[in-house]
Protein backbone atom coordinates (compact mmCIF):
# COMPACT_ATOMS: atom_id res chain seq x y z
CA UNK A 1 0.00 0.00 0.00
CA UNK A 2 1.18 3.42 -0.34
CA UNK A 3 3.18 5.42 2.51
CA UNK A 4 1.25 6.83 5.02
CA UNK A 5 1.62 8.28 8.88
CA UNK A 6 2.03 5.00 10.86
CA UNK A 7 3.89 2.96 8.26
CA UNK A 8 8.01 2.41 9.45
CA UNK A 9 10.07 3.90 7.58
CA UNK A 10 13.79 3.53 7.00
CA UNK A 11 15.77 6.47 5.74
CA UNK A 12 19.24 5.92 4.53
CA UNK A 13 21.98 8.56 4.45
CA UNK A 14 19.68 10.52 6.91
CA UNK A 15 22.87 12.67 7.90
CA UNK A 16 23.32 13.72 3.90
CA UNK A 17 21.34 16.73 2.48
CA UNK A 18 19.09 14.64 0.62
CA UNK A 19 18.19 12.13 3.55
CA UNK A 20 17.88 15.07 6.30
CA UNK A 21 15.23 16.74 4.44
CA UNK A 22 13.07 13.72 3.38
CA UNK A 23 13.43 12.91 7.44
CA UNK A 24 12.47 16.43 7.83
CA UNK A 25 9.84 15.94 5.37
CA UNK A 26 8.38 13.11 7.18
CA UNK A 27 8.19 14.40 10.96
CA UNK A 28 6.55 17.37 9.52
CA UNK A 29 3.58 15.03 8.05
CA UNK A 30 3.33 13.10 11.56
CA UNK A 31 5.69 10.36 10.95
CA UNK A 32 6.45 9.18 13.84
CA UNK A 33 8.33 5.59 13.09
CA UNK A 34 11.03 6.71 11.04
CA UNK A 35 14.28 4.65 11.13
CA UNK A 36 17.69 5.50 10.92
CA UNK A 37 21.03 4.51 11.39
CA UNK A 38 24.51 6.27 11.19
CA UNK A 39 27.45 4.86 9.56
CA UNK A 40 28.98 3.58 12.73
CA UNK A 41 25.27 1.73 13.36
CA UNK A 42 25.14 0.37 10.00
CA UNK A 43 27.77 0.07 7.46
CA UNK A 44 25.69 -0.06 3.94
CA UNK A 45 28.82 -1.08 2.36
CA UNK A 46 28.51 -4.69 4.90
CA UNK A 47 25.99 -7.00 2.98
CA UNK A 48 26.03 -9.06 6.26
CA UNK A 49 25.49 -6.23 7.91
CA UNK A 50 22.39 -4.49 5.98
CA UNK A 51 20.51 -8.20 5.21
CA UNK A 52 20.43 -8.64 9.23
CA UNK A 53 19.36 -5.38 9.76
CA UNK A 54 16.19 -5.19 6.93
CA UNK A 55 15.35 -8.65 8.41
CA UNK A 56 15.25 -7.24 11.44
CA UNK A 57 13.58 -4.01 11.18
CA UNK A 58 11.31 -4.95 8.10
CA UNK A 59 10.17 -1.78 7.03
CA UNK A 60 6.92 -0.22 5.36
CA UNK A 61 9.04 1.59 3.15
CA UNK A 62 12.90 2.31 2.43
CA UNK A 63 14.28 5.53 0.87
CA UNK A 64 17.70 5.45 -0.79
CA UNK A 65 19.06 8.73 -0.43
CA UNK A 66 22.45 6.89 0.80
CA UNK A 67 25.04 7.90 -1.83
CA UNK A 68 28.55 8.89 -1.90
CA UNK A 69 28.26 12.17 -3.64
CA UNK A 70 30.66 15.24 -5.02
CA UNK A 71 31.14 17.91 -7.84
CA UNK A 72 32.36 17.77 -11.19
CA UNK A 73 36.27 16.97 -9.58
CA UNK A 74 35.85 14.90 -7.11
CA UNK A 75 33.66 12.37 -9.47
CA UNK A 76 36.23 13.02 -11.58
CA UNK A 77 39.36 11.75 -9.16
CA UNK A 78 37.59 9.46 -6.90
CA UNK A 79 36.49 7.25 -9.60
CA UNK A 80 37.06 3.96 -8.27
CA UNK A 81 35.63 5.00 -4.96
CA UNK A 82 32.27 6.63 -6.82
CA UNK A 83 31.86 3.68 -8.67
CA UNK A 84 32.59 0.58 -6.06
CA UNK A 85 30.40 2.54 -3.28
CA UNK A 86 27.40 3.74 -5.13
CA UNK A 87 27.09 0.75 -7.04
CA UNK A 88 27.37 -1.50 -3.52
CA UNK A 89 25.14 0.63 -1.48
CA UNK A 90 22.62 0.10 -4.13
CA UNK A 91 22.63 -3.78 -4.47
CA UNK A 92 23.43 -4.10 -0.66
CA UNK A 93 19.97 -1.98 0.16
CA UNK A 94 17.99 -3.47 -2.93
CA UNK A 95 18.51 -7.17 -2.58
CA UNK A 96 18.05 -7.04 1.41
CA UNK A 97 14.74 -5.07 1.16
CA UNK A 98 13.72 -7.69 -0.52
CA UNK A 99 14.37 -10.82 0.92
CA UNK A 100 12.87 -9.04 3.71
CA UNK A 101 9.90 -9.01 1.95
CA UNK A 102 9.77 -4.91 1.55
CA UNK A 103 7.24 -4.21 -0.80
CA UNK A 104 8.39 -0.64 -1.39
CA UNK A 105 11.36 1.51 -1.73
CA UNK A 106 12.38 4.59 -3.69
CA UNK A 107 16.07 4.94 -4.77
CA UNK A 108 17.30 8.52 -5.35
CA UNK A 109 19.80 8.86 -8.48
CA UNK A 110 20.90 11.96 -10.46
CA UNK A 111 20.59 13.51 -13.67
CA UNK A 112 23.97 13.08 -14.30
CA UNK A 113 22.61 9.24 -15.60
CA UNK A 114 21.79 10.59 -19.23
CA UNK A 115 23.92 10.68 -22.02
CA UNK A 116 25.89 13.59 -22.61
CA UNK A 117 24.42 14.70 -25.97
CA UNK A 118 20.88 13.19 -25.24
CA UNK A 119 18.09 16.43 -26.23
CA UNK A 120 17.30 19.05 -23.66
CA UNK A 121 15.61 19.10 -21.50
CA UNK A 122 16.65 15.44 -20.49
CA UNK A 123 13.35 13.11 -20.70
CA UNK A 124 13.76 9.44 -18.89
CA UNK A 125 13.29 8.31 -21.92
CA UNK A 126 16.61 9.19 -23.13
CA UNK A 127 18.08 6.70 -20.57
CA UNK A 128 20.92 3.99 -21.89
CA UNK A 129 20.63 6.01 -25.59
CA UNK A 130 24.19 7.71 -25.29
CA UNK A 131 27.52 7.61 -23.97
CA UNK A 132 27.95 9.39 -20.62
CA UNK A 133 29.92 13.04 -19.68
CA UNK A 134 33.45 11.00 -18.74
CA UNK A 135 33.95 13.27 -15.28
CA UNK A 136 30.81 11.38 -13.59
CA UNK A 137 31.01 8.26 -15.90
CA UNK A 138 31.28 5.99 -12.46
CA UNK A 139 28.99 7.07 -10.70
CA UNK A 140 26.15 7.65 -13.29
CA UNK A 141 27.05 4.11 -13.79
CA UNK A 142 26.72 3.16 -10.23
CA UNK A 143 23.32 5.00 -10.30
CA UNK A 144 21.87 3.42 -13.58
CA UNK A 145 22.59 -0.05 -12.53
CA UNK A 146 20.50 1.16 -9.15
CA UNK A 147 17.74 1.88 -11.45
CA UNK A 148 17.88 -1.48 -13.19
CA UNK A 149 18.13 -3.91 -9.74
CA UNK A 150 14.85 -1.89 -8.97
CA UNK A 151 13.66 -2.34 -12.69
CA UNK A 152 14.35 -6.06 -12.26
CA UNK A 153 12.96 -6.88 -8.91
CA UNK A 154 9.95 -5.16 -10.43
CA UNK A 155 9.82 -7.72 -13.48
CA UNK A 156 10.92 -10.55 -11.62
CA UNK A 157 9.74 -10.98 -8.04
CA UNK A 158 6.52 -8.08 -8.26
CA UNK A 159 8.03 -5.63 -6.10
CA UNK A 160 7.03 -1.65 -6.26
CA UNK A 161 10.52 0.18 -6.68
CA UNK A 162 10.81 3.43 -7.49
CA UNK A 163 13.22 5.15 -9.17
CA UNK A 164 13.45 9.02 -8.78
CA UNK A 165 15.88 11.29 -9.93
CA UNK A 166 16.85 14.56 -9.05
CA UNK A 167 18.18 17.36 -10.56
CA UNK A 168 21.30 19.63 -8.92
CA UNK A 169 20.60 19.92 -5.37
CA UNK A 170 20.95 22.60 -2.76
CA UNK A 171 20.41 23.64 0.77
CA UNK A 172 20.76 22.73 4.00
CA UNK A 173 23.44 20.09 5.33
CA UNK A 174 25.14 20.82 1.65
CA UNK A 175 29.26 19.84 1.36
CA UNK A 176 30.99 23.52 1.61
CA UNK A 177 34.22 21.44 1.04
CA UNK A 178 35.99 23.86 -1.92
CA UNK A 179 37.58 20.59 -3.68
CA UNK A 180 34.84 17.83 -3.25
CA UNK A 181 31.41 20.22 -2.89
CA UNK A 182 29.18 21.10 -6.24
CA UNK A 183 28.94 24.87 -7.88
CA UNK A 184 26.51 26.18 -5.56
CA UNK A 185 27.54 25.39 -2.42
CA UNK A 186 30.88 26.14 -3.91
CA UNK A 187 29.90 29.55 -4.99
CA UNK A 188 28.25 30.81 -1.77
CA UNK A 189 31.30 30.43 0.15
CA UNK A 190 33.79 31.69 -2.30
CA UNK A 191 31.10 34.79 -2.30
CA UNK A 192 31.24 35.19 1.16
CA UNK A 193 34.94 34.77 2.11
CA UNK A 194 35.87 37.24 -0.93
CA UNK A 195 33.17 39.27 0.93
CA UNK A 196 34.57 39.20 4.21
CA UNK A 197 38.48 39.77 2.81
CA UNK A 198 37.37 42.69 0.94
CA UNK A 199 38.74 40.53 -2.53
CA UNK A 200 38.28 42.26 -5.60
CA UNK A 201 37.53 38.97 -7.45
CA UNK A 202 35.91 35.17 -6.72
CA UNK A 203 36.87 32.41 -9.47
CA UNK A 204 34.45 30.43 -10.77
CA UNK A 205 35.34 27.85 -12.41
CA UNK A 206 35.60 26.98 -16.32
CA UNK A 207 33.99 29.54 -18.75
CA UNK A 208 30.51 30.59 -17.01
CA UNK A 209 28.62 29.21 -19.90
CA UNK A 210 27.82 25.89 -18.71
CA UNK A 211 23.78 25.19 -17.75
CA UNK A 212 22.67 23.83 -14.72
CA UNK A 213 19.15 23.86 -13.57
CA UNK A 214 19.41 24.13 -9.19
CA UNK A 215 16.41 22.81 -6.86
CA UNK A 216 16.28 23.10 -3.37
CA UNK A 217 16.39 20.05 -1.05
CA UNK A 218 13.21 20.47 0.67
CA UNK A 219 11.31 20.54 -2.34
CA UNK A 220 12.97 17.45 -3.57
CA UNK A 221 12.10 16.13 -0.27
CA UNK A 222 8.70 17.27 -0.72
CA UNK A 223 8.25 15.65 -4.40
CA UNK A 224 9.59 12.20 -2.96
CA UNK A 225 7.41 12.07 -0.13
CA UNK A 226 4.02 13.33 -2.82
CA UNK A 227 4.69 9.98 -4.97
CA UNK A 228 5.29 7.90 -2.17
CA UNK A 229 2.45 8.53 -0.94
CA UNK A 230 0.07 8.52 -4.05
CA UNK A 231 1.92 4.84 -4.16
CA UNK A 232 2.80 5.46 -7.64
CA UNK A 233 4.83 2.60 -9.10
CA UNK A 234 5.79 3.27 -12.42
CA UNK A 235 9.31 4.03 -14.32
CA UNK A 236 11.55 6.64 -13.73
CA UNK A 237 10.70 9.71 -12.52
CA UNK A 238 12.86 13.13 -13.13
CA UNK A 239 12.82 15.87 -9.85
CA UNK A 240 13.40 19.40 -11.16
CA UNK A 241 12.08 22.75 -11.50
CA UNK A 242 12.00 22.33 -15.49
CA UNK A 243 14.32 25.93 -15.51
CA UNK A 244 18.23 26.21 -15.80
CA UNK A 245 20.44 29.00 -15.66
CA UNK A 246 24.20 29.79 -17.10
CA UNK A 247 27.09 29.25 -14.60
CA UNK A 248 27.56 33.02 -15.23
CA UNK A 249 24.30 33.89 -13.97
CA UNK A 250 24.11 31.45 -11.35
CA UNK A 251 27.46 33.26 -9.97
CA UNK A 252 25.89 36.79 -10.34
CA UNK A 253 22.77 35.98 -8.42
CA UNK A 254 25.17 34.30 -5.45
CA UNK A 255 27.40 37.33 -5.80
CA UNK A 256 23.72 39.80 -4.90
CA UNK A 257 22.32 37.67 -2.01
CA UNK A 258 25.62 37.39 -0.23
CA UNK A 259 26.33 40.97 -1.13
CA UNK A 260 29.81 40.94 -3.08
CA UNK A 261 30.15 43.38 -5.20
CA UNK A 262 33.90 42.57 -6.70
CA UNK A 263 33.77 41.11 -9.83
CA UNK A 264 33.71 37.44 -11.54
CA UNK A 265 37.38 35.70 -12.47
CA UNK A 266 36.94 32.71 -14.65
CA UNK A 267 39.75 30.10 -14.21
CA UNK A 268 39.67 28.07 -17.44
CA UNK A 269 42.02 25.36 -15.89
CA UNK A 270 38.66 23.57 -14.33
CA UNK A 271 36.50 21.69 -16.48
CA UNK A 272 33.09 22.79 -17.55
CA UNK A 273 31.78 19.39 -17.61
CA UNK A 274 28.44 18.71 -20.01
CA UNK A 275 27.05 21.82 -21.65
CA UNK A 276 23.62 21.20 -19.72
CA UNK A 277 21.51 19.04 -18.20
CA UNK A 278 17.99 20.39 -17.86
CA UNK A 279 15.23 18.38 -16.76
CA UNK A 280 12.15 17.17 -18.06
CA UNK A 281 9.79 17.51 -15.82
CA UNK A 282 6.21 16.70 -17.07
CA UNK A 283 5.79 13.20 -16.20
CA UNK A 284 6.31 14.84 -12.85
CA UNK A 285 3.65 17.83 -13.43
CA UNK A 286 1.70 14.72 -14.54
CA UNK A 287 1.77 13.35 -11.02
CA UNK A 288 0.58 16.25 -9.13
CA UNK A 289 3.90 18.40 -8.39
CA UNK A 290 5.97 20.89 -9.35
CA UNK A 291 8.25 22.97 -7.57
CA UNK A 292 7.74 26.97 -6.29
CA UNK A 293 10.65 28.33 -4.48
CA UNK A 294 12.64 30.65 -6.85
CA UNK A 295 16.35 30.04 -7.23
CA UNK A 296 17.36 33.61 -5.35
CA UNK A 297 14.98 32.63 -2.39
CA UNK A 298 16.65 29.18 -2.31
CA UNK A 299 19.98 30.81 -2.72
CA UNK A 300 19.25 33.18 0.14
CA UNK A 301 18.19 29.93 2.80
CA UNK A 302 20.69 27.94 1.74
CA UNK A 303 22.94 30.89 2.88
CA UNK A 304 21.58 31.65 6.26
CA UNK A 305 22.40 27.51 6.82
CA UNK A 306 26.33 28.32 5.40
CA UNK A 307 26.39 31.01 8.01
CA UNK A 308 25.14 29.36 10.95
CA UNK A 309 26.92 26.42 10.34
CA UNK A 310 29.98 28.17 9.15
CA UNK A 311 29.57 30.55 12.60
CA UNK A 312 29.89 27.28 14.35
CA UNK A 313 32.97 26.04 12.98
P1 LIG B 1 28.28 18.89 -12.55
O1 LIG B 1 26.91 19.50 -12.59
O2 LIG B 1 28.25 17.40 -12.41
O3 LIG B 1 29.12 19.33 -13.71
O4 LIG B 1 28.99 19.34 -11.21
P2 LIG B 1 29.34 20.72 -10.46
O5 LIG B 1 28.17 21.21 -9.69
O6 LIG B 1 30.57 20.44 -9.67
O7 LIG B 1 29.72 21.77 -11.60
C1 LIG B 1 28.77 22.42 -12.39
C2 LIG B 1 29.42 23.50 -13.22
O8 LIG B 1 29.82 24.58 -12.38
C3 LIG B 1 30.68 23.07 -13.99
O9 LIG B 1 30.64 23.70 -15.26
C4 LIG B 1 31.78 23.67 -13.14
O10 LIG B 1 32.97 23.93 -13.87
C5 LIG B 1 31.14 24.97 -12.69
N1 LIG B 1 31.77 25.62 -11.51
C6 LIG B 1 32.12 26.91 -11.40
N2 LIG B 1 32.71 27.17 -10.24
C7 LIG B 1 32.72 26.01 -9.53
C8 LIG B 1 33.21 25.67 -8.24
O11 LIG B 1 33.76 26.47 -7.50
N3 LIG B 1 33.01 24.37 -7.85
C9 LIG B 1 32.39 23.45 -8.65
N4 LIG B 1 32.22 22.20 -8.20
N5 LIG B 1 31.95 23.75 -9.90
C10 LIG B 1 32.11 25.02 -10.33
Amino acid sequence: SALKAGAKVFVTGHRGMVGSAIVRRLQRAGYERVITRSRQELDLLDQRAVAAFMAAERPDYVFIAAAKVGGIQANNVYRADFIYENLTIAANLIHAAHQAGVQRLMFLGSSCIYPKLAPQPLHEDSLLTGLLEPTNEPYAIAKIAGIKLCEAYNAQYGRQYVSVMPTNLYGPNDNYDLANSHVLPALIRKAHEAKQRGDAEYVVWGSGTPMREFLYVDELADACVHLAEQGYDGPLVNIGTGEDVTIRELAETVMDVIGFTGRIAFDSSKPDGTPRKLLDVSRLRALGWQARLPLREGIALAYQDFLARYAQA
